[in-house]
C-alpha cells in the first residue's frame, strides 16, 4: 500500500524531500506557508560556508575540496533542471559587491567564471542603482582569483535598458523582461555589438536580469558564442522566482498535492506509538492532513 506523506514547506528542503518521497511510491502533500529563504537567496548553491573554507585553502595552498555528488543529489538537480552542480567540482562567481567567490553549484544563469584564463570579461554599463561596471570591473579584476587566472574585467557602453523604466524597476521585474524571446534577441543584438567593439571577450557579466520564469543566459550564450550570465546579488535575486517556476514545475511532474497554509501543530499519534500511526492509511491521513491548523 503506498504511504502517504506530508512535507510542511516548499522551500528547497521539503521539494527534496517531496521529490525523494515520491520515487519511492509515497504519495505526497507539500504545506507551505509561503515564500521562505530558497525564494529569497541569490542562486549559488554552497555547500559549505565558503568564506571559511577559501580562507582554509589560501593558507593551505590547496585547490577547494569539492566532493562527489551522491546520485540522488544529481538526479535530483537533473530534473530541477535549474541548476548547474558539476559532478566533483565548483563553480566561480561573481558578486556585485565585487567579490569573486566558490559555490558547489549555481542557478544557470549566474555566470561561471571558473574556466576562464587569461581573457577579458565585458561589463556592460547601466543607469540602475546597485549597477556600476566601472567599480565591478575594478573589483573583480584585482581579486586573487582573477589575478592567479590572467581575468579582466572591462566596463562598455552597451545599450542594455531598452526603454526608461528600466533605471528604476525592480530586478525582478527586468528578469522577467528577458523571458520574452523578442526581446531577449534585442538583447542578444546589442551584446554582439558590445563583443564586436571591444574586439572580442571571453565572456560577458550582467546584472541580476536573464530571466525571471527560467534562466534565459544559457540560450544568449549559445548564439554569442562566449558564456554570458549574471553577477550574484544578495536578497531579492529572481535566481528566487525562477526557483519557484522550476519548484512548481517538478512538483507538478511528480504528482505531488499542493496546499497554502501554516502548520500550527502536527498531532502525533496519541497512544505515542507510531506503528499504530502506520496502521492504516486512513488513520494516517485523517491524524496527520486534518490536524495540521492552516489559516
Ligand atoms: C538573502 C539570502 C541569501 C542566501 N544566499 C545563499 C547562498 O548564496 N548560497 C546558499 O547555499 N544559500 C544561501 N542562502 C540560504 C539558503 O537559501 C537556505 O539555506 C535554503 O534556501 C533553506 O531552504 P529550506 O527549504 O530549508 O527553507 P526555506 O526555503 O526557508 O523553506 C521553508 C518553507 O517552509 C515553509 N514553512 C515554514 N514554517 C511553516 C509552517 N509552520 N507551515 C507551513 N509552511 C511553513 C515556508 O513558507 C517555506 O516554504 C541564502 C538565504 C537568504 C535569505
Amino acid at each position: 500500500m503506498a504511504r502517504s506523506i506530508l512535507v510542511i514547506g516548499a522551500g528547497v528542503a521539503g521539494l527534496a524531500a517531496a521529490w525523494s518521497a515520491r520515487r519511492r511510491g509515497a504519495q505526497v502533500t507539500v504545506i507551505s506557508a509561503g515564500v521562505g529563504e530558497t525564494a529569497l537567496a541569490g542562486g549559488a548553491v554552497d555547500d559549505v560556508p565558503w568564506e571559511q573554507v577559501e580562507r582554509a585553502a589560501r593558507l593551505l595552498g590547496s585547490d577547494l575540496p569539492a566532493g562527489d555528488l551522491a546520485p540522488a543529489a544529481r538526479q535530483f538537480a537533473a530534473e530541477l533542471g535549474l541548476w548547474d552542480v558539476p559532478q566533483a567540482s565548483g563553480v566561480r562567481l561573481a558578486t556585485v559587491a565585487g567579490r569573486i567567490r566558490p559555490a558547489r553549484g549555481r542557478d544557470r544563469a549566474l555566470l561561471d567564471l571558473g574556466s576562464l584564463r587569461r581573457t577579458r570579461v565585458l561589463i556592460p554599463r547601466a543607469a540602475r542603482a546597485a549597477w556600476d561596471a566601472d567599480a565591478l570591473a575594478e573589483a573583480l579584476t584585482d581579486e586573487p582569483f582573477a589575478r592567479a587566472r590572467g581575468l579582466r574585467f572591462l566596463p562598455v557602453d552597451a545599450p542594455v535598458l531598452r526603454f526608461d523604466d528600466e533605471r528604476q524597476i525592480a530586478d525582478g521585474d527586468l528578469a522577467a523582461r528577458h523571458d520574452d524571446p523578442a526581446r531577449l534577441s534585442w538583447l542578444l543584438d546589442r551584446l554582439r555589438q558590445a563583443l564586436e567593439g571591444a574586439g572580442g571577450a571571453g565572456a560577458i557579466l550582467l546584472g541580476p536580469w536573464l530571466g525571471a520564469r527560467a534562466p534565459r543566459a544559457e540560450a544568449l550564450a549559445a548564439r554569442l558564442g562566449v558564456p554570458v550570465g549574471e553577477a550574484v546579488i544578495g536578497a531579492g535575486s529572481p535566481a528566487g522566482l525562477r526557483f519557484e517556476a522550476a519548484r512548481d514545475a517538478l512538483l507538478a511532474a511528480i504528482g505531488a498535492a499542493r496546499r497554502h497554509g501554516r502548520v500550527r501543530a502536527v498531532g502525533g499519534d496519541p497512544g505515542g506509538r507510531a506503528d499504530r500511526a502506520r496502521a492504516s492509511r486512513s488513520t494516517w491521513r485523517a491524524r496527520t492532513c486534518r490536524s495540521p491548523r492552516t489559516r
